[in-house]
């Protein structure tokens, strides 16, 4: 028998820089994979297929949503994005922590789904950083900065569902933050409590 992976759930509101915390995150800490969502956007400049989604048609996106492939996908602003199950849970059952950087819709199905995964919500420094943020990224139109900005406190709300919040004030310390959330979530006894016993038991 295998220990276990977890699987750590990290989302909050959009633009509050949860894409960023988990890139850096990954430059240097190798105790956790991250998973390649579907969606139906188009690729932004530099993007790439594979790495930061499989960009994927509508039709197709709705016949894997009808075989069941998605551990979780919600539409966000018009596009739908989906966490591909199969790659999730086998590289949980091959021991490997998995990170997923998603909606809080999202989020919030996994932990219907997956509980003894671990929540976490990134939260902005103030809602005028968050809008500034929104601005800067400079992807959005006006409509739907508008949309993005008026749903941000709705969204803040939902942080009662979560384990862990993290304040993004400086992205290094929020990494931080977050590496020591997965190292103690790797060590807890839910979820490995017959690993960890049958370590023993065959001694007995
Ligand atoms: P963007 O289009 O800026 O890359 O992402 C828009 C939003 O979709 C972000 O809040 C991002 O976290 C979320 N997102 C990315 N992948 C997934 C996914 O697989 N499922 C869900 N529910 N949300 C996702």
């Amino acid at each position: 028998m295998k220990k276990k992976g977890a699987l750590i759930v990290v989302s909050g509101p959009s633009g509050v820089g949860k894409g960023t915390i988990c890139k850096e995150l990954l430059k240097d800490y190798d105790n956790v994979e991250i998973s390649v969502s579907a969606t139906t956007r188009s690729p932004r400049d530099g993007e790439v297929h594979g790495v930061n989604y499989f960009f994927t048609k509508k039709e197709d996106f709705e016949k894997s949503i009808e075989n069941d492939d998605f551990l979780e996908y919600a539409k966000v602003y018009e596009n739908y994005y989906g966490t591909p199950k199969e790659f999730v849970l086998n590289k949980i059952n091959e021991g490997k922590n998995v990170l997923l950087e998603i909606d809080i819709q999202g989020a919030l199905q996994v932990k219907e789904k997956y509980p003894e995964g671990v929540f976490v919500f990134i939260l902005p420094p103030s809602l005028k950083e968050l809008k500034d943020r929104i601005v800067k990224r400079g992807s959005e139109t006006e409509e739907s900065l508008k949309l993005r900005f008026s749903k941000a406190y709705e969204e803040i709300c939902l942080m009662k569902e979560y384990d862990y919040y993290i304040m993004n004030d400086e992205v290094e310390n929020a990494v931080e933050r977050l590496e020591s959330i997965i190292d103690s979530q790797s060590q807890k006894i839910d979820g490995n409590l017959e690993y960890l016993l049958n370590l023993y038991k065959e001694e007995i």
